[in-house]
């Protein structure tokens, strides 16, 4: 009942931040020990934390400061967190899918910041991220909803906006060519038109739609990083159940999306490429028009203005990002002192969709 209670009075907007581990040969750097994050439970009913950015550095005159930074969110995983621990905070969230709402996930952060290992995560199975463990989840327990007399078909579709424009990821042909239109139709359900739709008929079939993904986004561009690290992607589980015993049915879908890197055009040494210009711009535009659609939702403007139309990827995301859906923010940071003016940044972006 507390949880039921909890669950309405946070209504339906969870935002969380992450912190990624060091890597090996990030781990002899100096500004490791400037930078720390500690973590404190505000409110264990309504379980809230803060994050406090605790920055060490020298000032302009040499000095030693510090300057501590607090933010609070829905839930903090430190460096040490596993994706297993993750996911157990997502996993109700993302299984209500089932129950017919539509869910969003959003890995938010600079580039570097463990957006795709959150996501899409690492090869073997400890490390595998949430798309996987979100469709494993949804199989198994669609698989028990099934004596109760539910059956549900499911759908998966991975596209790519980049530069404003949607690719497939699991298309076929030249990439960048195809037109993708979006479409509503007159039930206010979006479409994407000419996009792969696979059927999933078990939860292992995820590894290859996104391996496929990979290749392809690799056959796209000699810098595949770069290019995933300029566009968002978005994963799209489709699901539709029929109870014909009780005559009972439901549709929804749960997108997974591993946003563009956030960071600034300054750091990214993009200050003469006209190319990169475009892409920073697009970007920023797409980024702060979800901020904006989110904050809309989140003050739960009846029949208020929420507006999609100001980025291909709201509009892309229009039917699940509103009224009653699920929509859940991970903001993922950098432990590296050199990241610092990005990762507050970025908990400030967090923080103000919340
Ligand atoms: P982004 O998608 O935000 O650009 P990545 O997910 O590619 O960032 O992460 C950058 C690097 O850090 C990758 O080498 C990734 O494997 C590693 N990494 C990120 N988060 C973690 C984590 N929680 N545990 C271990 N390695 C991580």
């Amino acid at each position: 009942k507390l949880h039921n209670q909890v669950q309405e009075l946070k209504g339906n907007i969870r935002v969380f931040a992450r912190v990624r581990p060091a890597l090996p040969h990030e781990a002899t750097r100096d500004d490791l020990a400037t930078l720390t994050f500690s973590d404190e439970k505000l409110d264990k009913e309504m379980g809230c934390s803060q994050l406090s950015v605790i920055n060490r550095g020298e000032s302009a005159t040499g000095k030693e400061r510090e300057q501590v930074n607090d933010f609070t969110f829905d839930k903090v995983f430190q460096p040490s967190a596993g994706q297993q621990e993750v996911f157990e905070e997502i996993s109700t969230f993302a299984q209500s899918v089932l129950d017919g709402y539509n869910v969003c996930i959003f890995a938010y952060g600079q580039t570097g910041s463990g957006k795709s290992w959150t996501m899409e995560g690492g090869l073997d199975e400890a490390n595998v991220g949430m798309i996987p463990r979100a469709i494993e989840m949804i199989f198994r327990v669609s698989g028990q909803l099934k004596d109760r007399g539910w059956k549900y078909h499911m759908e998966g579709q991975y596209l790519e906006v980049y530069n404003e424009v949607i690719n497939d990821l699991l298309g076929t042909g030249q990439f960048d060519t195809k037109k993708h239109e979006i479409k509503l139709d007159k039930d206010g359900k979006m479409s994407v038109s000419d996009v792969v739709s696979v059927p999933l008929s078990n939860a292992r079939q995820v590894a290859t739609l996104l391996e496929r993904a990979r290749s392809r986004r690799a056959v796209a561009a000699t810098l595949m990083n770069e290019r995933s690290s300029r566009s968002h992607s978005v994963f799209t589980l489709k699901v539709r159940g029929v109870n014909p015993s009780t005559s009972e049915q439901c549709e929804a879908m749960l997108n997974l999306v591993d946003l563009a890197g956030s960071e600034r055009l300054a750091s990214s040494g993009a200050g003469e490429n006209k190319d990169r210009l475009k892409e920073t711009i697009n970007i920023n535009k797409s980024l702060s028009a979800l901020a904006d659609v989110i904050g809309a939702l989140g003050q739960g403007q009846q029949g208020g203005h929420v507006p999609y139309r100001n980025s291909t990827l709201t509009r892309l995301l229009q039917t699940s990002l509103s009224g009653s859906s699920k929509t859940l923010m991970m903001c993922n940071i950098s432990p590296l002192q050199a990241h610092v003016g990005e990762t507050l940044c970025s908990l400030r972006f967090a923080t103000k969709v919340n």
